[in-house]
């Protein structure tokens, strides 16, 4: 656990590589151009920045305040830390709704917005449960049947009041808890980006533990180039493409998680059953933005490979590449004609 301020539990690993040399030359005419990076340990992952810049003052003061960005979002949406805004939102649970400033509303809105769309499989109103099997602190015990159908029952993000004209929030009934897991770290990812940008930097990569965004170029005019980590061996890499202007997310069954009489229980749950989502290994989304990819590998990781390739599709502006629970590859978009597998796709 990160000393005391972490969102989430700090999980080792990133999900995607970035293969990149730490400080490389351009060609001719950009000889000066060299990338620049940073890691830090934030919203319980390893954070890293990266920018292309000519001048190292310049890029460390725009990674400086990429973090300082992270570091403000992560205060505001983490449920562990007493005064965020989604603390305040819990605590008032079935007695008072809550006023939020105009970022927050229209996080909250946009978040519900998914919620609807994928039919519940990404819910923010997860709270209960997470909280219950409670991963994030290294939980490792199966709960009681009776508690997961008793928490099941609060799981209700349609119950969650927003008025518009008021900025308000209320949840109607105390035991209702939001997390935001499954798509705060995008949305910093995404904030990171902006601010990088409004610094001048027209090139870079912010990547939060797996959570990623590239835009422009590297030094020399090619594409960043990522790897899908293969979910049995943390230690290989299943496929490599080439991209940028784009956000890449991916959940994984890998990242928090125990073993129990060979089963894994891991920390993406099933907001149908109360249990950790079986139907896949690993779910990579391709899209504009790192808030929406973020929210959509999570849901397609809980409805599974078929009917989340199918949710895939469906949402225009989405490609994805999905590890099966046997190890299969599925993919969709675009994106088939970069990736490179290693050793073959998986059948
Ligand atoms: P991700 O790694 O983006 O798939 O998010 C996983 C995190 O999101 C978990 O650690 C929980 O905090 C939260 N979470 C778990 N299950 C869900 C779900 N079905 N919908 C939304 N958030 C979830
Ligand atoms: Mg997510």
């Amino acid at each position: 656990m990160i000393a005391g301020a972490s969102l989430f539990r700090f999980s080792v690993s990133s999900l995607l590589l970035s293969f990149l040399l730490t400080a490389c030359q351009g060609p001719a005419g950009e000889s000066s151009l060299r990338i620049f990076k940073e890691t830090r340990l934030l919203m319980g992952t390893a954070v890293e920045i990266q920018v292309v810049a000519a001048e190292e003052s310049r890029a460390r003061e725009a990674i400086r305040r990429g973090f300082d960005e992270i570091i403000r979002i992560e205060k505001k949406m983490g449920w562990r830390q007493a005064q965020s805004d989604i603390s305040r939102i819990n605590r008032a649970a079935g007695k008072q709704e809550v006023t939020l400033d105009q970022e927050m509303f229209d996080f909250l809105e946009r978040a519900l917005n998914l919620c609807s769309n994928t039919e519940g499989a990404f819910n923010i109103a997860i709270g209960p449960l997470t909280r219950l099997w409670n991963f994030d602190a290294g939980g490792e015990n199966v709960p009681e049947e009776e508690f997961i159908q008793e928490r099941l029952a609060a799981v209700d993000f349609k119950g969650i009041v927003l008025d518009k004209k008021k900025r308000v929030v209320g949840l109607p009934f105390s035991g209702m808890f939001l997390d935001l897991g499954g798509i705060a770290k995008g949305y910093a990812v995404d904030r990171a980006t902006e601010v990088l940008k409004s610094q001048g930097i027209s090139s870079g990569i912010v990547d939060a533990g797996g959570d990623m965004r590239v835009f422009g170029m590297k030094p020399g005019g090619e594409l960043w180039h990522l790897g899908i980590r293969d979910p049995s061996n943390m230690d290989k890499v299943l496929a490599t493409f080439r991209i940028t202007d784009r956000a890449v997310v991916t959940s994984g069954d890998y990242e928090r998680f125990f073993i129990k009489d060979g089963f894994r229980y891991h920390h993406i749950i099933d907001p149908y059953t109360g249990y950790p989502a079986r139907g896949c290994r690993s779910v990579t989304v391709i899209a504009k933005t790192a808030f929406l990819a973020d929210a959509m590998a999570t849901a397609v990781f809980v409805r599974g490979s078929v009917k989340g390739f199918r949710l895939l599709q469906d949402h225009s502006g989405l490609e994805g590449v999905i590890i099966g629970s046997h190890g299969e590859a599925y993919v969709t978009g675009d994106i088939e004609k970069s990736l490179v597998w290693v050793g073959g796709k998986p059948l």
